[in-house]
């Protein structure tokens, strides 16, 4: 039997924020185990967390950026389980009244038009300590890092919009965008400040039950979240085909070996209003206040990257995705570079060169300045693209600037027709048959025969000059 699935994420992101959630203990989990502790994050008895506004303003910009309404006012609730690290016995969050509800986010959907995915709610809520196993020459030992232990998190909940891995994949890369953009979290995965959880369930399709669903946990990349997701498709509609029913509970991906494994009974314990954390009230003034913060979102972006520079929707779409990418760009454009050269040579010479080097855009040596200074000798014409990318290699490895790299190195461009000319004549003596396939209404031949003057000509020659001339040459003959 055809099933449909239906897929909601619950996404817990970490905010990067200078203190923890309820106290000023820095917000730095990777330091040594339980530096960062203080009787408030250590949840000893009676001590008065004391909530830290930054948490508010980045949680309250978050759900801004992903078009949510902030709610008048929310407040905190004790979500109450016992688990080793969460030796309290209880966790501050939002349960009962988020911070914000009915946001959305667009993806690319399959017919090429945007699909919007909606937000369900946003809340704050404070991270558990860190759980380390380790042997202790042969006992196993558990150990307690109190680091993480009130590091302020906002948990995104989903409507169960999502149909496919893929959908769950490009949310989330577009959650991470808009985040990133906001400049409120890291949101990686692989270091773990970003957390992904599914809910599956499966459904005949263009119906709208929904049915028992199962919860899949420990998915550290993005790429996992889609496997995860599809093997667990897999395994419902099998189960179903063999006429078990599927039960509520919580399943563990193994990346590993490729599968889900049950973990444990999805358990929910109760939830009480805290009354140590004072509600929190957003009035018009503090949301107009955050509106004017939130920096221009990617999509708004990459359509203004459309209309004002006349880039293709996938240009605009790559230069707007990242911030720092897209201030590079601009800086680019701002050095009178023509656009789409700008963008052409940003997505296929210099994020490469980048990644190859595993280095990000804010420590490339290669500065806007110094890139906008070479590709204008390349708008020019006094080095060609060859040249070009030969000179930027160099520029990774050397302070100086590209004017000098192509005086120094010989890289100028041949422009000069009656050396190019003579080059020309050679190589069409040389490849009678090259020639003889090109009157024959060959069309390659003439790229073959471009490619043998640039070589002639150490790849200096200028392209449009060769070409003219070969072409000319080519129809005295006719
Ligand atoms: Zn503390």
């Amino acid at each position: 039997m055809e099933h449909e699935a239906v897929i909601g994420l619950e996404i817990h992101v970490e905010l990067n924020c200078d203190a923890k959630m309820f106290c000023n203990c820095p917000n730095r989990p990777g330091d040594d185990p339980n530096r960062n502790t203080c009787p408030v994050c250590l949840w000893f008895p009676g001590a008065l967390p004391r909530f830290n506004g930054e948490a508010l303003e980045k949680a309250a910009l978050i759900a801004l950026g992903l078009n949510c309404t902030l709610q008048p006012k929310s407040a905190f609730d004790q979500k109450v389980y016992y688990y080793p690290d969460l030796p309290k016995g209880f966790q501050l969050s939002q349960a009962h009244l988020p911070l914000a509800r009915n946001g959305w986010l667009e993806i690319a959907g399959e017919d090429g038009g945007p699909k919007r995915l909606r937000i369900h709610k946003i809340h704050m809520e404070e991270d558990v300590a860190r759980l380390v196993h380790e042997l202790e020459g042969r006992t196993p030992v558990s150990l307690v890092d109190f680091n993480r232990a009130g590091v302020p998190l906002v948990e995104i909940v989903t409507e169960p919009d999502l149909r496919s891995p893929q959908d769950a994949m490009d949310f989330v890369r577009a959650l991470r965008t808009q985040i990133r953009h906001i400049g409120a979290a890291d949101c990686s995965m692989e270091a773990g400040t970003m957390r992904v959880d599914a809910n599956i369930s499966l459904r005949p399709p263009g119906t709208d039950e929904l049915n028992t669903k199962v919860e899949v946990k420990n998915m550290n990349s993005i790429r996992h979240v889609g496997d995860a997701i599809a093997y667990e498709i897999e395994r419902q509609a099998a189960a179903l085909a063999a006429g078990e029913a599927i039960i509520l509970h919580t399943r563990l991906w193994d990346p590993e070996k490729r599968i889900t494994v049950p973990m444990r009974g999805k358990f929910e314990g109760p939830c009480i209003p805290d009354s140590t954390v004072p509600s929190i009230l957003v009035n018009e003034a503090l949301k107009e206040a955050l509106l004017a913060r939130l920096p221009e979102m990617p999509a708004k972006k990459a359509e203004r990257f459309t209309a004002q520079y006349g880039l293709t929707a996938d240009e605009a779409q790559m230069m707007s995705a990242e911030r720092d990418l897209a201030e590079y760009f601009e800086a680019l454009v701002g050095e009178r570079i023509a656009p789409r050269t700008a963008a052409h040579w940003l997505a296929t010479q210099l994020l490469p060169a980048l990644k190859e080097r595993s280095q990000g855009l804010a420590e490339s040596p290669v500065t806007p300045a110094r890139l906008a200074a070479l590709l204008a000798m390349l708008e020019r014409e006094e080095i060609n693209a060859n040249a070009a990318r030969a000179v930027l290699m160099r520029l990774f490895d050397s302070d100086r600037d590209p004017a000098a790299i192509v005086a120094a190195e010989g890289f100028r461009q041949v422009s000069d027709s009656g050396e190019l000319a003579k080059i020309v004549e050679g190589v069409l003596a040389a490849n009678p048959t090259a020639v003889e396939d090109y009157r024959n209404g060959v069309a390659k031949a003439i790229g073959f025969l471009i490619g043998q003057v640039m070589q002639g000509s150490q790849g200096k020659a200028n392209p449009k000059l060769v070409r003219e001339l070969l072409m000319g040459k080519l129809g005295e003959g006719q």
